[in-house]
């Protein structure tokens, strides 16, 4: 499922190639993507404006458009762009420069929602907590949130309005090298570990954003090639094998109704 570090490769490979062009022709294959909104007027919304800016929010991607309307895109669980014909293509957008943009989503849970400036803001801000690589996100943001839940830390950091972006392969890096067990009470999170953990979380994006995600199934990047994030796994899909830091065997569990990797040894 594409994370931050994910959309945030699409969005930079779809700039460059969208951003000043027009939308010559815009086709949607799938009535699902842009329920409950009719798709041939998403179509006629979309056709013949111009794309000023790709930007991203969390897990959203945003194509702000010269009529002050925006396409907000969510991949969820399978969704990318290609520039080349694949298979599962659900939209394609054609560019006034002849550039063929395909939107592909095997399990279909992606979706596009047109909303006009006025809405955008409080749409994206109700779904979304501080991006993660801001200055918004702070310690003291993070220990005020996991001081109100008791939930398992693990399943408060999924949830998009405390770090927005975050998801399970990054979660689980996150905490290892943070050293926090992910079934942790939230609010018996220290001030010391909290800063570990945003630390943490930095750096895993930052590191999932440089080798352009993680590919495991379906993830591809714009131009056809896979992530390399993968590799630099410490503990997600690792189960029995050896952590990096002690030696003793990842271990699996579920947290927050996700498989969650850790070692049982050095997250505490
Ligand atoms: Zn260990």
């Amino acid at each position: 499922m594409p994370e931050l570090p994910e959309v945030e490769t699409i969005r930079a490979q779809l700039a460059p190639r969208l951003e000043g062009r027009v939308l010559a022709r815009v086709e949607i294959l799938d009535p699902r993507l842009t329920r409950p909104h009719d798709l041939f007027e998403v179509v006629e919304e979309l056709e013949g404006d111009r794309v000023l800016a790709v930007e991203r929010r969390g897990k959203y991607l945003l194509l702000r458009l010269e009529s002050g309307l925006g396409l907000l895109v969510h991949l969820r669980m399978t969704g990318g762009f290609g520039f080349e014909p694949t298979s599962h293509e659900r939209a394609v957008l054609e560019l006034d420069d002849g550039t063929r943009v395909a939107y592909r989503d095997v399990r279909r849970f992606g979706t596009w929602l047109v909303l006009d400036d006025a809405e955008l803001v409080p749409y994206l801000s109700g779904k979304n907590g501080p991006e993660p690589l801001g200055r918004r996100f702070t310690t003291g943001w993070l220990r005020a949130q996991l001081a109100r839940r008791r939930a398992p830390l693990k399943a408060v950091l999924l949830d998009q309005r405390v770090v927005a972006g975050l998801g399970n392969i990054y979660a689980d890096e996150a905490l290892w090298r943070a050293r926090i067990h992910p079934l942790r009470p939230a609010n018996e999170v220290t001030a010391d570990e909290a800063r570990r953990l945003v630390r943490a979380i930095r750096a895993v994006l930052r590191l999932g954003i440089e080798r352009q995600g993680s590919t495991l199934r379906d993830y591809a990047r714009p131009d056809g090639e896979p992530g390399a994030m993968q590799r630099e796994f410490r503990v997600y899909g690792r189960e029995g094998e050896p952590c990096d830091r002690c030696g003793t065997p990842i271990a699996k569990i579920r947290a927050g109704g996700r498989g969650t990797w850790f070692c049982p040894r050095c997250q505490v």
